[in-house]
């Protein structure tokens, strides 16, 4: 039997397991050593560490204390692993707990955390995903039922000194343009709230005060919310200290590519199998700055799409020269008006946008000045025909169903 080498208690807090920490630090202890070639079980808590309930009410995302996350299992330290190799990590499996077979995806309120379309959706809204197996479904998101590409959001190898220097300053420099801006431009140290693992409480304090928010993907990978990267898969992640320092968290049952509702995907508690080796000295023999990986033998088959342009122009007709960014946002906001027509309110279109295995594609980037980015919806999520026709969109979904809202306090 396989060993779980880091275990969870959902009825505890996070902060009292020495094997959860939620920032990035050169100096965070490991939490447990293994060996390549050794093959080991972590479980995980959701990315918020229990805020969110399975409930219809959405005041936990309206009020969620964005400073705590993420919660990440570890640091895996692999004997021998030295900076400059690669970490090979094989995602062997990954699944649930028992006792917690749903999970959430969200809105965050503009005042607190924002996301992607948040000018059109400035309030906390949340739906409640359940699992059958490898399918899920949600009582506020009619219609749709989807096979699970499950996979960790976040994924990485602790930061040198150098390297946690490097993003601090970087990102302080981006946020000081801008300082009152909501949400901000970039989430800087905050030692308030930090949980360095086994960390003593006087270093932890100095340590947390300057350890990395863990909200941006960054060169370690990261929270990078790559859907793609799902069980089955294999990654190579440069090292950068002794031990390498494997952590992990943020487990979503499924995610559109963009993740971007932001709170998040359909996010979950559960377990993740890996196996570790290394390769020495793998990042100069492969000029690796990035992770690189290859993606499962196995995903959900959905090869049929309904595929939505989108160019960087703006809502308000405003000409922006090659901007993806812009050019996605429209892409999903023609699919949102799109599902509107066969009776989804606009939440329940963003969710299905979050949570379905949508895919985003950069489709054209030199045709100034306008870019152009897809988004491919899969038809086969819905249980209804969701093609044009002649006829026009039928309307059989249950209209009394919406994704539960909790409108801003003051
Ligand atoms: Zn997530």
């Amino acid at each position: 039997m396989t060993d779980t080498i880091i275990k969870i208690d959902l009825n505890k807090t996070p902060y009292e397991n020495e094997g959860i920490h939620n920032r990035w630090h050169p100096d965070i202890p490991m939490a447990v050593m293994v060996k390549p070639g050794d093959d080991f079980i972590v479980q995980t808590y959701d990315w918020t560490g229990g805020q969110i309930s399975n409930d219809d009410d959405a005041a936990d995302v309206r009020d969620v204390d964005l400073s705590q996350v993420h919660f990440l299992s570890g640091p895996v330290g692999v004997e021998g692993a030295e900076p400059g190799d690669l970490l090979v990590v094989d995602i062997l499996d990954i699944g649930a707990l028992e006792e917690s077979n749903w999970g959430f995806n969200g809105f965050f309120s503009k005042k607190n955390g924002g996301g992607f379309l948040t000018e059109h959706f400035p309030e906390a809204q949340k739906s409640i995903w359940d699992f059958n197996g490898m399918f899920t479904k949600s009582r506020h998101v009619p219609g749709v039922e989807f096979a699970g590409l499950i996979h960790p959001g976040l994924i990485g190898c602790l930061p040198s000194k150098e390297m946690l220097n490097e993003w601090n300053k970087r990102e302080k420099e981006l946020f000081d343009t801008d300082p009152e801006r909501t949400p901000p431009l970039a989430t800087l140290p905050y030692g308030d709230t930090a949980h360095m693992g086994k960390m003593d409480a006087e270093t932890a304090k100095v340590a947390g005060a300057e350890a990395a928010r863990t909200v941006p993907p960054r060169e370690h990978g990261g929270n990078c919310d790559i859907k793609d990267l799902s069980r089955g898969s294999k990654i190579y992640f440069p090292v950068y200290v002794k031990d390498a320092g494997l952590s992990v968290g943020d487990l979503h049952f499924s995610q559109g590519d963009g993740e971007i509702t932001f709170c998040g995907a359909i996010e979950m508690a559960g377990w993740i199998h890996m196996r570790v080796s290394l390769i020495k000295g793998g990042m100069e023999k492969y000029a690796i700055k990035n992770p690189i990986f290859k993606p499962s033998p196995i995903t959900p088959r959905y090869d049929d799409y309904l595929i939505f342009e989108g160019i960087s122009v703006d809502e308000d007709g405003k000409q922006h020269y090659l901007d993806v960014h812009i050019a996605y946002r429209q892409a999903c906001l023609n699919a949102i008006e799109y599902l509107k027509k066969f009776g989804y309110s606009g939440a329940q279109a963003y969710a299905i946008l979050g949570t379905a295995p949508v895919q985003g594609h950069i489709s054209g980037v030199v045709d100034i000045p306008n870019a152009c980015a897809t988004l491919w919806l899969p038809t086969d999520v819905f249980e209804f025909d969701v093609k044009p026709g002649a006829d026009g969109p039928t309307k059989e979904l249950d209209g009394s169903v919406e994704v539960p809202l909790a409108p801003d306090l003051d």
